[in-house]
């Protein structure tokens, strides 16, 4: 269905053991990978949505232990958190800007800015052992909610909260939440680079090519293929 510019299609996707209809709605014209990202948040909303269902979630406001971990996000992700943080009233941005200013600070002074050939897990269990509060944590609860990472709306947990502040992680049993993460961290870089959400503003001062513009239904595609991988 095509009208006022945009495109609405029913994507029907078997993923894990999910079969999942979910309505997307995207720009015809081409557009930088930023504007697909809200379709493709509701449309990870529902693969949670539809996990949790049939599970206890412990997760709850204000328990905030997993917002202490390292966040892993994309260019299209750190774009789209950039633009929010610019749009952010004068104050709520310099405050904002001050903790990622503090998280960076501390994250290379404890040598944790790049790999340096520290494998994923690794770097996880570092990082998580600075007990970093992401810079979007305010009173315990994430401040851009709506807005959040996709990887911040699947990790969800049904073991006991309290275990979620372990350094080791030990009896915290994840939902099993496929993760379409993983396919959106594709859709600019195909080789799913990405950076710790603490480093944003770091990693924005880092030269990058231009933002490739693509219509809505082919930045849809790219997620597609890349979910089939
Ligand atoms: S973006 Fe929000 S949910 Fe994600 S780690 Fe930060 S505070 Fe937590």
């Amino acid at each position: 269905m095509a009208g006022s510019g945009q495109s609405t299609a029913t994507l029907r996707l078997k993923v894990g053991n999910l079969d999942i209809a979910h309505p997307i709605t995207v720009p015809n014209a081409a557009v930088p990978a930023t504007e697909v990202l809200p379709a493709l948040q509701g449309l990870v909303n529902a693969v949670v949505g539809a996990t949790e269902a049939d599970l206890t979630i412990s997760c709850r406001k204000g328990c905030a232990a997993c917002c202490r971990h390292l966040v892993p996000i994309s260019r299209t992700e750190g774009e789209a958190l950039l633009a929010l943080v610019d749009a952010m009233p004068k104050e709520r941005r310099k405050a904002v800007r001050a903790r990622f200013a503090s998280a960076e600070a501390q994250i290379t002074a404890a040598g944790l800015a790049e790999p340096a050939g520290r494998g994923d897990q690794e770097m996880s269990l570092a990082y998580f052992a600075l007990r970093l509060a992401c810079p979007f944590l305010e009173d315990e609860s994430c401040s851009i909610h709506p807005d959040r990472p996709l990887v911040c709306r699947e990790h969800l947990v049904t073991s006991p909260a309290a275990l979620c502040s372990g350094l080791a992680q030990e009896g915290v049993t994840p939902a099993p939440v496929p993760k379409l993460s993983l396919a959106a961290q594709r859709l600019q870089d195909e080789d799913g680079s990405w950076f710790a959400l603490a480093m944003l503003m770091a990693w924005n001062r880092k030269p990058r090519p231009p933002a490739r513009r693509r219509s809505g239904t082919e930045w849809v595609q790219r997620f597609l293929k890349n979910l089939s991988r």
